[in-house]
């Protein structure tokens, strides 16, 4: 099944911001529940762009114009090129980690001593790949 750009674009988000919007939900909606069900579609392969949609569109509702896209790093999705506080890309140019469970646009580059972050979706860590 092939996910929309879109979608797999917001989904990249959930899965590096997990935490974050659970929290966020947890305190406006006094419930995670949208997100676990987010999750446990993606696990299982299912569809995801109507949870997707419907979680965007709750954190809007609740006074978050972007949406999950406030939790991008860049504010934005689809520019590859940020990167979170300056890494130096000169010394593993051709390195870096994508979503395991390949659900999403997810991708991050190694950053000094920081463990490689987990996939919300799979529990995994991010798999090392080359560009
Ligand atoms: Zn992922």
């Amino acid at each position: 099944m092939a996910e929309s750009n879109e979608t797999a674009q917001r989904l990249a988000i959930v899965c590096a911001k997990a935490e974050n919007i659970r929290q966020r939900l947890c305190s406006l909606a006094g419930s995670d529940t949208l997100l676990e069900e987010l999750l446990a579609a993606a696990r299982s392969g299912g569809e995801i762009a109507e949870p997707v949609d419907v979680l965007h569109a709750v954190l809007q509702g609740f006074g978050d114009a972007q949406g999950l896209y406030a939790y991008s790093d860049s504010g934005r999705t689809g520019d590859r090129s940020v990167r979170a506080g300056g890494t130096n890309r000169e010394c593993s140019p051709e390195l870096v980690y994508l979503c395991p469970a390949a659900r999403c646009t997810r991708s991050w580059w190694p950053q000094g001593p920081v463990p490689v972050p987990r996939c919300a979706i799979s529990g995994d860590t991010l798999r090392r790949d080359r560009l």
